[in-house]
């Protein structure tokens, strides 16, 4: 139980960041210089996480093709990494200097900020922050696609659900919290999934239960559906041919693996 609690601590804790630290200024980067060029991103870091940015650069441009070609969106500049040493300086540089260790990764605009997978603290590990860091880059490619609509009218559930589906974040051990916690009890509504402050949603396993929302409609009805909902969620029974009502139940009876009506 107590695992548990700390892993939906970490997936609220880690993502409330990354929606709330737009609107940031006058971070402390002196210490970091640019250091690695990829073909879509550049990289900054001290001179001691230098040789954590290959692997960094194969993984993000290893999921940049796959993401933007889904979302069907060109970038047209190039995506700025900044890997900082520690927590302690990334903490400090958005402004979080009291931050628990599970505070990793962040999105700024479009920069991705991250501790480096050399120095992941006391929760994480090097694999969880190079999963962390393309939740992240999907943020960012979900604004291009929306254009001037932004983040602000993407239901709460679709805009995390599909950063952990891309990021390979949905795993074995997330569906068995999420299966269990609705065979116990009835779920959060997708409208309250969609409405709910970032603490709310954190709080009512908001991530875990998205994540399975948004597995459920690519592996029923495909990925190209749910990338039209992502750019237009209010045409949701246009995209779909069916009310959001029975979706929802099909959802329910997907985790309780019973056959979907
Ligand atoms: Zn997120």
């Amino acid at each position: 139980m107590k695992i548990r609690l700390v892993v939906l601590r970490t997936f609220s804790i880690i993502f409330l960041v990354c929606l709330t630290i737009s609107k940031l200024v006058g971070q402390n980067i002196d210490s970091l210089n640019l250091a690695k060029k990829s073909q879509h991103f550049n990289f900054y870091s001290t001179n001691g996480d230098i040789k954590v940015l290959d692997s960094l650069a194969i993984t993000l441009e290893n999921n940049y093709s796959r993401i933007t070609n889904h979302l069907g969106i060109q970038i047209d500049k190039k995506i700025n990494v900044k890997v900082f040493p520690n927590l302690k300086t990334f903490h400090l540089a958005i402004n979080y200097p009291d931050a628990p260790d599970w505070v990793v990764g962040s999105c700024n605009g479009d920069e991705l900020m991250m501790v480096s997978p050399l120095n992941p603290g006391s929760i994480h590990s090097y694999e969880s922050i190079m999963q962390v860091i393309v939740h992240e880059f999907v943020h960012i490619a979900v604004s291009y696609a929306r254009g001037d609509k932004g983040w602000t009218t993407l239901p709460r559930w679709l805009n995390e659900g599909y950063a952990q589906y891309e990021a390979g974040q949905i795993n074995e051990h997330i569906r068995k919290i999420v299966e269990s916690s609705v065979i116990a009890k009835t779920p959060p509504t997708w409208t309250q999934l969609a409405t709910a402050s970032i603490m709310e949603f954190g709080n009512m396993n908001g991530y875990g239960l998205s994540a399975t929302i948004v597995e459920f409609l690519v592996v029923t009805y495909g990925i190209e559906k749910l990338v039209l909902l992502i750019k237009e969620p209010e045409n949701f029974e246009t995209i779909y041919g069916l009310s959001e009502n029975t979706l929802e139940k099909q959802w329910i009876q997907y985790l309780k693996h019973e056959k979907v009506e």
